[in-house]
């Protein structure tokens, strides 16, 4: 027997979450979709979006037919919008290739759109109790510290030495083997997620602390070794808030691209906002400027500087990008990114519109 994933099982079924949403089920669309959400997102943010989606959207197919529109104004304000994107193209593969029904076994869910290794093992470990290892960034911390593995574990030689740990160290065949995965793999979140933490890990109650190197070398604050910091890009961009008889002026963004497929405002690469928006016919009755604020992606910071137009005449240009008035009304619920949309709330909450 595996010391290592024997503990991690009988603390998972002691200690472990059980109760969540996407748990108590071997459905692999339900599995697959709460992973895709959880991916660089924290359970309670995830939870709501979680629930909407599946009201929306009970089966795969559901999802696979509904226009793109609705599946990103379901998604917008979880972030991350490719995720969006590759979740949609993901169900139409299923609904096409598949018949609606899932992949059977991990190396196929792997090869859908959005889905790495660690994803497809985790959809197959939940949905088929298959015998495929994870690993995430928290599964790959806990490794870090359990094995005193030194280096980058985002850098490939790092990774594939945790991979190789991860397939050691799985439950061991046998007629329980799909039970013993399902509360491994879950253990293996937990255990990151709840007590193998980056800041603080709570080693005192932690299952496998016996053989624990980094606890006995009390190096856990030293692993896993910190990723090399670049120093991130900078951007900036003009928005326009156009007002027009209580509607804002929205364009919907390329796809792919940062935030495709969602409305937002117009952009302009200037400090001239009455000439940018002369660009989109609109002639500008007034225009001033809002206070700048900064949105951080993964690869780069965004300096917006948003202007405030009332809009005077308008003969607004066809030049192919798709545009709405937006109502007040509707700000809510529109597929808008989450920066814009908190400006819009912020103006209309302080009543600097309509
Ligand atoms: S003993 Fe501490 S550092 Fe080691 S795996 Fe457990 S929580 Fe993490």
């Amino acid at each position: 027997m595996d010391d290592f994933s024997d503990r991690i099982i009988d603390w998972q079924r002691r200690h472990g979450r059980h109760t969540l949403p996407w748990q108590n089920t071997h459905d692999p669309y339900r599995i697959w979709l709460s992973e895709i959400m959880l991916q660089q997102t924290q359970v309670a943010t995830v939870i709501p979006y979680y629930e909407r989606f599946l009201q929306r959207f009970p089966t795969i197919v559901d999802l696979a037919r509904a226009p793109e529109e609705d599946v990103m104004a379901l998604w917008a304000g979880l972030g991350y919008y490719s995720r969006a994107r590759n979740l949609h193209a993901c169900a139409r593969r299923v609904d096409t290739e598949w018949n609606g029904r899932f992949p059977p076994d991990a190396a196929a869910i792997a090869e859908l759109p959005g889905i790495g290794r660690s994803t497809a093992a985790a959809i197959a470990a939940f949905a088929y109790g298959e015998r495929s290892p994870i690993l995430d960034g928290n599964v790959k911390r806990v490794f870090a510290r359990y094995f005193g593995i030194e280096g980058d574990p985002t850098k490939r030689p790092v990774e594939m030495r945790m991979w190789a740990l991860a397939e050691t160290h799985l439950p061991p065949p046998g007629p329980d083997a799909a039970d013993a995965m399902r509360s491994y793999t879950q253990g293996l979140m937990d255990l990151g997620a709840t007590l193998c933490t980056r800041g603080n890990p709570d080693c005192g109650v932690c299952p496998v602390r016996a053989g624990c190197v980094a606890l006995r070398e009390a190096r856990q604050h030293e692993l896993p070794t910190p990723r090399e910091r670049k120093a991130v890009p900078e951007r900036r961009t003009g928005m326009l808030v156009i007002e027009k008889a209580g509607e804002i002026l929205l364009q919907r963004r390329p796809s792919p691209g940062i935030w495709g497929g969602l409305w937002s405002l117009p952009e302009f690469p200037g400090d001239d906002a009455a000439a940018a928006c002369l660009t989109l016919g609109v002639t500008a009755a007034a225009a001033a400027r809002l206070p700048t604020f900064s949105h951080g992606f993964t690869h780069f910071k965004l300096h917006i500087e948003p202007w405030h137009v009332q809009a005077g005449a308008l003969a607004l240009r066809d030049d192919g990008v798709p545009q709405i008035w937006l109502p007040a009304g509707e700000l809510e619920g529109a597929a808008l990114p989450a920066p814009v949309k908190k400006l819009l709330q912020g103006l209309f909450r302080r009543g600097e519109l309509l």
